[in-house]
């Protein structure tokens, strides 16, 4: 490939995208970002959605390729097991293995993001924030930005969509090519709710574990921030029998629920009233598409590619393996169609294969529902 080749535009300047930044500016590409949102480091990180993120061996060993792994673990705290809270009976810790050495680590979304933008940065990728993709002329090579409230058009060789499960670049380039875009919406939501530090600052439960309330077909979990906090999700379905998203509505409702199948959080969560009705639910869904490329024009990563439930928690982890693996293909391919081929070619059977994992832990989730937070925890278990 010639050198003046070397040129990316990559869509999103998420975990994904930061990722990818890094990982190319290393090896000398000329990478440029785009990022809908304001800068996370100037403006404080505007995620919208899961706080913290179980990043596993998958997703760890990505990082390590980017030299990005010992400044994001200064943030993680360990998970050494399931710690699982029936309704009656005495709570307990379930090691995931013998020692130390099999954990998963719990990071926060919005310092992970700033790590790797940091560390993108560092390595001369050019970032541009309040950029947010909205159309594409790839036979003019040509990009449209919404850059607060003017258009601003920006010449490019090719596009990486990082450009998370709603991708811009997708529905961009599924006007040039068919993709058969689907996505499979789960009938259950979630909503995130939070335990602060306790009055000395400490924890309030223990912390190198991921929390499980295991309520059959309902549950909540609980993952630990380095800032002596938990980040609390509520998966429910969103219709249908009580207790449901539909059925639990307000804060009166939310009370009633947790004084029934979750006492022992009401004095964890203080503010429970408040953030049940703040909060917006989230849904939860499975891309699938034919196609992950444009000829050597456009490519999708992680979750623009694959978005999936987390039940099996490795979605980012899978986005973060997709990263490693198209800045393989591009070093070893003379041409970007034959890079982007050879990326989908590689990873998108693996990724379905992940999806389908995930979608299967949900079904049994919602058919056995006996302990459906057992198997959300057996899943993570085996990232
Ligand atoms: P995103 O993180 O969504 O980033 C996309 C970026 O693109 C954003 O910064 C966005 O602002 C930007 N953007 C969007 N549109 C445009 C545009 N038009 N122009 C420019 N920029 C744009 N994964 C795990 O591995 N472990 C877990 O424990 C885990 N838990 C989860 C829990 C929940 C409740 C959910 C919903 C997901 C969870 N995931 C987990 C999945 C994980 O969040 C995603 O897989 C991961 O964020 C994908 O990264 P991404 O960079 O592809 O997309």
């Amino acid at each position: 490939m010639q050198a003046d080749a070397r040129e990316l535009t990559i869509i999103g300047g998420g975990l994904a995208g930061a990722l990818l930044a890094t990982l190319l500016a290393q090896r000398g590409w000329a990478v440029d970002v785009y990022e809908r949102r304001g800068d996370p480091r100037v403006h404080g990180y505007a995620g919208g959605r899961s706080i913290n993120l179980a990043l596993a061996e998958r997703g760890l060993h990505a990082l390590r390729q980017a030299g990005a792994d010992g400044e994001v673990m200064k943030q993680a705290v360990m998970m050494r097991g399931r710690y699982v809270h029936p309704l009656h009976g005495e709570p307990g810790l379930q090691r995931y293995g013998r020692d130390d050495s099999e954990v998963i680590w719990s990071i926060s979304r919005g310092e992970l993001n700033i790590v790797l933008l940091d560390i993108a940065e560092s390595h001369g990728a050019r970032l541009h924030f309040d950029h947010g993709l909205e159309r594409v002329d790839f036979d003019a090579g040509l990009a449209a930005f919404r850059h607060h409230e003017i258009e601003v058009v920006r010449p490019f060789r090719a596009l990486v969509g990082a450009d998370g499960a709603g991708s811009t670049l997708r529905g961009q380039i599924g006007k040039v090519l068919p993709l058969n875009e689907r996505t499979d919406w789960l009938d259950h939501g979630y909503k995130e709710l939070e335990i602060p530090p306790a009055a000395n600052g400490d924890f309030r439960i223990e912390p190198n574990a991921l929390h499980i309330w295991p309520r059959g077909h309902y549950m909540c979990i609980a993952l630990p921030n380095d800032e002596r906090t938990f980040t609390v999700t509520l998966f429910m379905p969103h219709k249908g029998d009580y207790p449901c998203f539909e059925q639990v509505q307000d804060a009166d409702d939310a009370q009633a629920l947790f004084e029934r199948d979750f006492p022992d959080t009401l004095p964890l969560i203080p503010a429970l009233r408040h953030d049940y009705e703040a909060n917006p639910v989230g849904t939860l869904g499975t891309l699938y598409l034919d196609r992950w490329h444009l000829d050597g024009r456009a490519v999708l990563v992680g979750d623009a590619a694959h978005a999936m439930v987390p039940f099996h928690g490795q979605g980012m982890n899978c986005a973060f393996e997709d990263c490693v693996a198209l800045a393989d293909h591009l070093a070893a391919n003379a041409s970007l169609a034959d890079a982007f081929a050879a990326f989908e070619a590689q990873r998108k059977p693996d990724a379905e294969a992940i999806q389908q994992m995930a979608l299967e832990n949900y079904i049994e989730m919602r058919d056995k529902v006996n302990d459906a937070a057992f198997l959300l925890q057996r899943a993570l278990e085996l990232a």
